[in-house]
Formats: structure tokens, C-alpha cells, sequence
């Protein structure tokens, strides 16, 4: 009866409201409409870099780009569409204190992750340098990764990869200015070569974009002898059919 009461005045005192608009809800993290704005991706979907196909043929479906030249990653899965609803949660998570998003998140990730699973032996965050995690004061990729291993209780290395330069940001870069930007950036602790060799790593980051960071990442992993690197985040850039 006091702890129904003390949610009750919790709720009225501090309201939940939805995470796009602010609107005050009565449940969930969303109102109806942002709800219905958010686009979750789901099948079918390349079977490498997921992006999103109208119609199924098979499972083992690839899309044009990933056959013409396969990504380092085996597998990389994510959440959700990066599009305006997308980018205002992830910006909240980003840079603002959103500790409790991070749960909320890493429970989504986790979700999509079942099917990989099995075949994953540790995660990692796909590292940011320390500069920018004091102007940000949270690297969101290890928040994310740490999160998603109390679910999964695989083993976590959270410094797994360092980055040995502190590149510019990727965001306002050319696609082909990207992979120059992060090439060759990443290097593997030394103290994990040996654990992790001919295991399977699962890099966590908030979103992706051209998979550039992603496949930069991935190929430090193998050259450090990992056998696969999968790739799981929140929010996904989806490549318009004709590019
Ligand atoms: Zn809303
Ligand atoms: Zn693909």
C-alpha cells in the first residue's frame, strides 16, 4: 500500500515524458506518435551490414555494396533507422548525463542480439579518444557495452582497442575521407592478444554510419588474430537504394 503510494506521488512530483517531445506520458519512454516515428529496422535485411531489403529472397541475402567489397566485420546488426527521432535520442544520450538511457538502450541492443549470441565470446566499445570523453564526460559506447553485458554476461573488455590518434570527427567527412580519418587509428591492448586470439569480439558503438570506424576497428581485431567481429549499435544510417 506506502510503496503504491509512493509511486503514485513519485509520479505526479516527477512525470514521465517522452524522450523526443518532452510531452508528459503515461508509460513506455515515448507518446504514441514519436513512438510510431521511431523506424525499427527489422528483416529482410542484408545479411552482413543490414541494411534494410523490401522484399526476401533468401536468408543469406547480401546487398550490392557488401558483395562488391565485404566489410572487415562478419556481422554488424543494429536497433534502429538513424532518422530525426533516432538523432534526437541518441544527441540526448550523448550529451547530456543519461545514465538511464543507457539501460533502456542496451536492453533494445540486447534484444537484436540473440541470434548472435551464441557465437559471441567478448564485447567491446568501440573506443573514444580522452579528449573527447572529457568534453562529453561519458564515452557512450562503453556505458552501452557495459549495459549490454550484464544482460548477455559475456565478458566485457572495455579497453579492448585504444585509438592512438585523436582523429577529427567523422561526421562532416566525405564517405571516402571517413575511411582515411580512422585508417590504421585503432590499435588492440597488448595484454589481450592472447585471449582474444581466435575468439569472437562484439564491438558496441551508439550509431553507425558508413562503417567506416566499424571496419577500421574490425580490421585491427583480425590482424590481431580475433576470428570474427560482429557489430552491434542503437542506431543505423540506412544508404539510399541507389547509391
Ligand atoms: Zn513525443
Ligand atoms: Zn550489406
Amino acid at each position: 500500500m506506502i510503496k503504491k503510494l509512493v509511486t503514485i506521488i513519485t509520479k505526479l512530483i516527477f512525470p514521465k515524458t517522452c524522450l523526443i517531445c518532452n510531452q508528459i506520458i503515461t508509460d513506455g519512454n515515448f507518446c504514441a506518435k514519436d513512438w510510431n516515428e521511431l523506424h525499427f529496422l527489422q528483416k529482410p535485411a542484408c545479411n552482413i551490414c543490414f541494411q534494410p531489403f523490401e522484399f526476401k529472397i533468401d536468408d543469406e541475402m547480401v546487398c550490392g555494396k557488401c558483395l562488391q567489397k565485404r566489410p572487415e566485420y562478419f556481422k554488424a546488426v543494429a536497433v534502429l533507422g538513424y532518422n530525426e527521432n533516432s538523432k534526437i535520442i541518441i544527441t540526448r544520450f550523448k550529451y547530456y548525463d543519461q545514465i538511464n538511457l543507457a539501460k533502456y538502450f542496451a536492453e533494445l541492443m540486447f534484444k537484436e542480439m540473440q541470434e548472435i549470441l551464441p557465437d559471441i565470446d567478448f564485447i567491446a566499445p568501440i573506443p573514444l579518444h580522452k579528449l573527447r570523453i572529457i568534453k562529453r564526460k561519458y564515452n557512450q559506447a562503453a556505458l552501452l557495452a557495459k549495459n549490454i553485458t550484464i544482460f548477455s554476461n559475456k565478458k566485457l573488455i572495455l579497453d579492448l582497442l585504444v585509438r592512438t590518434k585523436n582523429n577529427q570527427p567523422q561526421a562532416k567527412l566525405s564517405q571516402k575521407m571517413r575511411r582515411r580519418n580512422v585508417a590504421g587509428i585503432f590499435k588492440t591492448k597488448e595484454k589481450y592478444l592472447t585471449e582474444v586470439r581466435g575468439k569472437n569480439v562484439l564491438l558496441i558503438d551508439d550509431v553507425i554510419t558508413t562503417g567506416a570506424t566499424a571496419e577500421s576497428c574490425a580490421q585491427e581485431l583480425k590482424r590481431a588474430g580475433v576470428n570474427k567481429v560482429y557489430v552491434l549499435t542503437l542506431a543505423k544510417t540506412i544508404a539510399n537504394r541507389h547509391d
